[in-house]
C-alpha cells in the first residue's frame, strides 16, 4: 500500500513545485459563500463552471477519501515582454488543451496512484485554491490570490492542482489564512485598474480584467477601455505590484522557448486581422477560454490595446481593419482607437468613415473625433 512519503517523492520525481494533503471533507464555507454571492457568481455557473457542486468531493469521486494537492510552478523561465504586456503569463504556457506538459505530468502522477489501486479523478471545478491552503501549502493575498508556502519563491505564480482519492491520508495541517504583511497598505487594491478588489480579500470578478477580457459582453463600456489598459487575455497587474512576488519576478531566468516560438503568431496586428482557421491554428490551442464564434471580442480587446499604446504605427492596421470588419463591437472600437490615438491620419480615416456608418458606430466616429480634436 502506497505511503503518503511514497507519493510524496513521486511528485518530486516529476519535479512538482509541492505536494500536500487534506481530508475530503465538504468545503463548506465556499459553498455557502457561492451560494450566498450568486449576483457575483451566478454567471460561473451560467457557463456550466459547476463550482456549487464542486465544493463537495463526493460529487467529484462517490469513494472520495483524501485529497493530494500538488503546485506547479509556472514562471520558472522568462516570457517575452511583449507577451506579458498583453497577457496573463499563467496562459502564456497554458497546457490544458494541448496537453503536452504539465498534463504530462499529472497523467504520470495518476496512472501512478493507479497501478498502486488508488483511483483518482482531477476536476476543474474543485476549489483548487482552497484545497491547496487546506493542504498546507500556502495562503491567501488580498488580491485573492494563493501564495505558496515553500515553492516558487513563496510568490502566487502557481497553479494547485487537486486530486481527488479514493485512499486516506494523513492529513497535513491547514494554512487557510491571509498571508500578507502589515506594512504592505493594500498595493494590490490600490493598483487595481478597475476596482475589482474590495480590500476585505474579496473580488468582483465582473469587474475583474482577467474576466472581462474574455467573458465580458457586449462592446467594453467607455469607462472601462482605458483601464483596461494594453490587456487582451487576462491581467496581472495585482500580481506585479505585490511584495510577496518581488523577489521571484526579478529572479534571473531563462527564456522560455515554447512561449517564444508563440510570439509572432499572437502580435496585436496578427490577432486584429485574424480569421477562423488562423484563431484554431495558432490561438485556440493555448488559449481557448473564447470559442472561434467569439473573434469579435478577441478583435475588439486588440484594437482597444492598440489604442491605449497610442502608438501611431497601428493607425494603419485600425484602419484596414475597420473596412475588412461588419461587426459593429469590433469598429465602435477601431473608432475609439484611431480616436486615442489621434494623430492625423487617424483622423482623417475616422472622417472617412463617418461619412459611411450610422447607427452606434457612426455615435463611436463622432465621439472619437471629438476626442482627438481636444487633445490637438
Ligand atoms: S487581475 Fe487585474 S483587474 Fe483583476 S483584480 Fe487583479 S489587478 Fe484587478
Ligand atoms: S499587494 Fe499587499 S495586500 Fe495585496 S496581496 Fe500583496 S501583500 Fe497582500
Amino acid at each position: 500500500m502506497l505511503t503518503r512519503q511514497d507519493i510524496i517523492e513521486e511528485a518530486k520525481r516529476l519535479k512538482f513545485a509541492d505536494i500536500g494533503f487534506t481530508t475530503a471533507e465538504p468545503f463548506e464555507s465556499q459553498r455557502d459563500y457561492l451560494l450566498k454571492s450568486q449576483e457575483t457568481y451566478g454567471w460561473a455557473e451560467t457557463v456550466g463552471l459547476g463550482l456549487v457542486a464542486g465544493t463537495d468531493p463526493k460529487n467529484i469521486l462517490a469513494g472520495a477519501k483524501s485529497i493530494i494537492v500538488v503546485l506547479e510552478s509556472y514562471f520558472e523561465e522568462s516570457f517575452p515582454p511583449q507577451l506579458e504586456r498583453h497577457f496573463g503569463r499563467c496562459y502564456l504556457d497554458d497546457d490544458r488543451v494541448t496537453k503536452d506538459g504539465m498534463a504530462l505530468k499529472i497523467k504520470a502522477l495518476r496512472n501512478f496512484l493507479r497501478d498502486n489501486g488508488i483511483d483518482s479523478k482531477v476536476p476543474f471545478n474543485l476549489p483548487h485554491r482552497l484545497s491547496a491552503a487546506r493542504a498546507g501549502l500556502g495562503t491567501f493575498g488580498k488580491n485573492c490570490l494563493f501564495y505558496a508556502r515553500r515553492a516558487a519563491g513563496e510568490s502566487s505564480f502557481v497553479f494547485p492542482i487537486a486530486l481527488v482519492v479514493d485512499c486516506e491520508f494523513p492529513a497535513d495541517e491547514p494554512t487557510v489564512s491571509i498571508g500578507c504583511p502589515d506594512w504592505c497598505r493594500n498595493a494590490c487594491v490600490a493598483a487595481c485598474p478597475t476596482r475589482a478588489l474590495k480590500g476585505d480579500c474579496k473580488i468582483d470578478p465582473r469587474r475583474c480584467i482577467s474576466f472581462l477580457t474574455y467573458y465580458g459582453e457586449g462592446l467594453t463600456p467607455m469607462e472601462l477601455r482605458e483601464p483596461m489598459g494594453l490587456c487582451v487575455y487576462g491581467c496581472d497587474r495585482c500580481q506585479n505590484v505585490c511584495p510577496r512576488n518581488i523577489n521571484w519576478i526579478q529572479r534571473e531566468r531563462s527564456q522560455n522557448q515554447r512561449v517564444l516560438k508563440k510570439a509572432a503568431g499572437l502580435e496585436l496586428t496578427r490577432l486584429l486581422h485574424m480569421d477562423k482557421p488562423y484563431f484554431l491554428q495558432k490561438v485556440w490551442p493555448h488559449m481557448f477560454y473564447m470559442s472561434a464564434d467569439d473573434l469579435w471580442r478577441w478583435k475588439m480587446n486588440a484594437a482597444r490595446a492598440m489604442g491605449n499604446s497610442r502608438h501611431p504605427d497601428y493607425v494603419g492596421e485600425l484602419i484596414r481593419a475597420f473596412t475588412e470588419n461588419s461587426d459593429e463591437r469590433v469598429r465602435c472600437m477601431i473608432a475609439w482607437a484611431l480616436g486615442r490615438i489621434g494623430n492625423q491620419e487617424a483622423i482623417s480615416g475616422l472622417k472617412r468613415f463617418d461619412a459611411m456608418t450610422d447607427g452606434i458606430v457612426r455615435d463611436e466616429i463622432k465621439q472619437a473625433l471629438a476626442s482627438a480634436g481636444a487633445k490637438r
